[in-house]
């Protein structure tokens, strides 16, 4: 890469739009990286140092990257400053559920400051849910104005969201149907608020910032408390269809003898596969993720274990179909699933290494999901950094 600029990139007379538009590529890549030397940006962005260093010191003025000194041990010369996010530029993370309402503050760069869970004891409607929110948000607003920066909320939605307004189109099992709730959210906090499908949220999340960074095809499936979801990158870019509601594994079929699924289906991934069954095998009666998946890999009972391959069985039917498909190098299981694999990773190593087509199972790797559980609050923290993402002068 040569030191010249693009014509794009303009020199001392560039119009207010290119340094916009520089601001942006700049802080998305301190913010995808989490760190990242002034050198190495000029390299990659193709501008000249000085221009770099106006950008990244306007930047800092705007409190969302810091500079700090890079290590000096064993360099030659003087070191480049390395351009960090400012945690304290902070997005509020919500995911709605149907036993708990999760509400995080999530620092720019994808670093989860704060997680709050609101267990609930029934599926609270979008009402109760945005009274729950605006409540959590009420009490951390003191902290959170003295000394940090929002950017506004982003909401991961089990179900189908227009991502026009934030309205949730279908959340099956919420019982939500044709909920404006980005707007009532909006209203009740006085922030901006952008919603989204849970399972697009976390596959994003795990290709920015988890196990899907250096991945340019790969299948992510989540097991939550109300189903399935899942998404895929393919040729480095989301795989959305023509709605947006592309990765809807969990209603393929795995059981033809199998259970009647709400979407109308019988023997779903999401009917075979499900939460409750191990959350009552283990004992408990209200756990997130890290603690449900605790519990498994500590049981010894044979009951557990039957109960773990049974569903093993009907995961890999899919991830048959997934790989025979779509020819992904990875498939990453989040939530109970991953902590299903957790138990008896063997198991589905050895069904996954049989069944699908030779050739497309070939170098088929399965792997976890890396974000564990604060997948979705990062997940749901990208949505409201886009804005700020896309033009930083904005903010
Ligand atoms: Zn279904």
């Amino acid at each position: 890469m040569t030191q010249t600029e693009s014509p794009a990139a303009g020199r001392g007379n560039s119009t207010d739009h290119v340094r916009r538009h520089n601001l942006a590529t700049v802080l998305t890549l301190v913010h995808r990286s989490q760190g990242i030397s002034r050198s190495q940006l000029t390299r990659v962005t193709g501008l000249n140092r000085s221009t770099v260093a106006a950008l990244v010191g306007e930047l800092v003025e705007r409190r969302l990257v810091l500079e700090v000194d890079a290590d000096v041990q064993g360099q030659v010369g003087r070191p480049s400053p390395i351009v960090k996010p400012d945690p304290l530029a902070v997005a509020i993370a919500i995911n709605p559920e149907i036993d708990a309402i999760t509400i995080a503050v999530v620092g720019l760069g994808g670093t989860v400051l704060k997680r709050i869970r609101y267990a609930t004891d029934h599926e609270p409607t979008a009402r109760e849910a945005v009274n729950i929110c605006a409540a959590v948000i009420e009490g951390l607003r003191g902290e959170l104005e003295a000394s940090h920066r929002v950017v506004g909320i982003g909401v991961a939605v089990p179900g189908l969201v227009r991502s026009l307004d934030g309205v949730v189109r279908l959340a099956p099992h919420l019982g939500w149907v044709d909920e404006p709730l980005a707007g009532m959210l909006a209203e009740a906090t006085g922030y901006p608020v952008v919603a989204g499908n849970d399972a697009r949220l976390g596959t994003l999340a795990e290709s920015t910032f988890g196990a899907g960074r250096d991945l340019s095809d790969f299948i992510y499936l989540n097991g939550g408390a109300s189903g399935i979801g899942g998404g895929l990158i393919a040729g480095n870019q989301a795989l959305t269809g023509s709605a947006g509601y592309a990765g809807e594994f969990g209603h393929t079929l795995v059981n033809s003898m199998g259970t009647v699924c709400h979407c109308g289906g019988v023997g779903c991934l999401e009917t075979e596969v499900t939460r409750a069954p191990l959350l009552a095998l283990a004992g408990l009666t209200d756990a997130d993720a890290d603690e449900l998946e605790n519990a498994l890999v500590a049981s010894e009972s044979a009951d557990v274990r039957a109960e773990v391959h049974r569903q093993l069985d009907f995961l890999a039917v899919a991830l048959r179909n997934a790989i025979n498909t779509l020819n992904p190098q990875t498939i990453l299981l989040g939530g109970f699933l991953g902590s299903l694999y957790a138990v008896a990773p063997a198991h589905l190593n050895a069904l996954v290494a049989h069944q699908p087509l030779r050739a497309s199972r070939e170098g088929v790797s399965i792997g976890r999901a890396a974000l564990g559980s604060n997948l979705l609050m990062i997940g749901a923290a990208e949505l409201a950094f886009e804005s700020v993402l896309d033009d930083p002068a904005s903010f």
